[in-house]
């Protein structure tokens, strides 16, 4: 049975409503938990019209996938704020105190950071109409999209080189564009070179296309390419410094370490999403969701029956 709790005290609060915080929710309020979403409405694929690879959601507009998402807690009684959430702390007895952007406080027996990344685009000048739409930092989320159309891959230099040629399983039209950056190693070129994907090292001044449509990248020397769509290879970020505020360990990508159960080193602290080491995709962070609900539950469970 739910347990009688001060207001404002939840047995759970979930940093982050996006697909992965949504799922412990669900899993959370179907265990009877007085659970707290708290969302600051910035979901990483916020600039795309359509999700794919989720099953049986394939090409779903992600507003409406995260609507049904949120929809589907009303019967379990789910409370939800829309706030961001600014500090967080372990108190000495192990609950969780945060404090919202508005200067509300809220306590947890456990803490979910389901809080994602955010991407550094490329700051090619004319290509902001383009992102999320016809430039893309994933292949698995928008490669059949671009099948068989001349694609850009991006990077600063040789790192690029592995998004080239996995780019080929799309399209036989491939270019490496790193933008100035003349890093790519004497084999890197011959790798590319055999497997039939193009190099340009000079800087790109301009993208050009109609609407959201990329169409083309135009150089410094004035040559142009054509490109129906750019996959990047940038560095994304924690989209949030919760984890670093609770003191989580990082990998040297930058996210936060787990274990299977998706628990941090800290007690009662878990992670899910984008934000801790699995791969990046929706149905992954659904998944690590659910993990998350019910290794809490199993956990509250435990603390509850001595
Ligand atoms: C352009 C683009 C297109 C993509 N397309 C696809 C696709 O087609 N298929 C696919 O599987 N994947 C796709 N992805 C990847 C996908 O977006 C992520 O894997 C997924 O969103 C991860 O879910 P998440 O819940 O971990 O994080 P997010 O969806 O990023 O959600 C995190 C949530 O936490 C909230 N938050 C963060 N900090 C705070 C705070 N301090 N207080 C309160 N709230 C906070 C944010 O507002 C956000 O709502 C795409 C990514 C990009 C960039």
């Amino acid at each position: 049975m739910p347990s009688t709790l001060l207001p404002n005290t939840y047995e759970v609060i979930i940093v982050g409503g996006g697909p992965a915080g949504l799922s412990a929710a669900l899993v959370l309020g179907r265990c009877r938990r007085r659970v707290l979403v708290c969302d600051s409405g910035e979901s990483r694929n916020e600039t795309s019209d359509c999700l794919t690879g989720y099953l049986t959601r394939d090409g779903i507009p992600p507003k409406e996938f995260l609507a049904i998402g949120r929809e589907q807690l009303r019967p379990y009684g789910v409370e939800w704020k829309n706030t961001r959430i600014v500090k967080a702390l372990c108190r000495p007895d192990g609950t969780f105190e945060l404090k919202s952007e508005e200067g509300e406080t809220l306590i947890s027996k456990k803490l979910l950071l389901a809080t994602g990344l955010k991407d550094y685009w490329p700051e090619i000048p004319g290509s902001a109409p383009f992102y999320g739409k016809t430039v893309h930092h994933c292949p698995y989320c928008d490669g059949w999209e671009s099948r068989d159309k001349p694609i850009v891959a991006y990077a600063l230099g040789s790192v690029g080189v592995g998004l080239a040629l996995s780019l080929k399983t799309w399209s036989p039209d491939v270019t490496l564009c790193t933008d100035g950056t003349k890093r790519v190693t004497t084999d890197d070129k011959e790798k590319l070179a055999r497997n039939g994907v193009k190099l340009r090292t000079e800087r790109i001044i301009r993208a050009e296309g109609k609407g959201t449509q990329i169409e083309q990248l135009v150089f410094e020397n004035g040559i142009t390419i054509p490109c129906q769509a750019l996959f990047f290879n940038l560095a994304s970020v924690q989209r949030s410094d919760l984890p670093s505020q609770l003191q989580c360990e990082f990998t040297s990508k930058g996210v936060v370490k787990s274990d299977l159960k998706q628990k941090t080193h800290i007690t009662g602290l878990y992670i899910a999403g984008d934000a801790d080491r699995d791969m990046q995709q929706v149905i992954i962070a659904a998944a690590e969701g659910a993990k998350a609900g019910i290794n809490i539950n199993k956990e509250l469970q435990l603390e509850a029956y001595v």
